[in-house]
């Protein structure tokens, strides 16, 4: 049973997780037994929100959805990818890809993936229309600029970014 268990790893930075992150999850329950859903410790992006409230985050969100398909998990990294993944026994990384500004890089990293690891396979997935355009960068950008985030996150998350935008505008930034 545990041999034929398929574990696969959903990786981002996930500062803060988006409608279009929690689209590409309900996918990927589809496809595995077990998703850890990975939060990079990402210091050089200098995230908006810290490690634990991050993952804080990605829990809350993600826990309903697994719909009894598959167990969920959410674990932080901070070594590369590959590493991650065979530490988890992942056999498959999932991603999601928005538009073609998006393939560039993510080409580059399945190429240079397979060279370190020729038995896990990267699956991209596409989340609905309407959740394509999502990006957290452009969230918080919305955020900062007093903007309505609430198409793009849950209310959960559209309330901490009010709050933390508050805290960051008070400091001067
Ligand atoms: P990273 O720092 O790895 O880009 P992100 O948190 O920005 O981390 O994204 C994690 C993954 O989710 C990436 O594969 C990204 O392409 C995907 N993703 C984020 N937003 C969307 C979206 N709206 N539609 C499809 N995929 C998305």
């Amino acid at each position: 049973m545990s041999a034929l268990r398929r574990v696969g790893l959903y990786p981002g930075t996930f500062d803060p997780v988006t409608l279009g992150h929690l689209d590409i999850i309900k996918r990927a329950v589809k496809l595995v037994d077990h998703l850890v859903i990975g939060v990079a410790t990402n210091a050089p992006k200098a995230p908006l929100f810290s490690l634990d409230e991050r993952m804080a985050m990605v829990s809350g969100e993600a826990s309903a959805l697994a719909e009894g398909r598959a167990t969920i998990e959410v674990k932080s990294f901070d070594m590369l990818l590959v590493k991650f993944a065979e530490s988890l026994g992942a056999g498959v990384i999932l991603r999601g890809l928005r538009a073609v500004s998006d393939f560039e890089y993510e080409f580059q990293m399945v190429a240079m993936n397979q060279r370190l690891n020729t038995e896990i396979e990267t699956v991209f997935l596409m989340a609905d229309p309407r959740h394509q355009a999502i990006s957290s960068r452009l969230v918080k950008e919305i955020a900062l600029l007093g903007g309505n985030v609430a198409p793009f996150t849950s209310p959960a998350v559209a309330q901490a970014l009010i709050q933390r935008c508050k805290e960051k505008n008070a400091n001067g930034r």
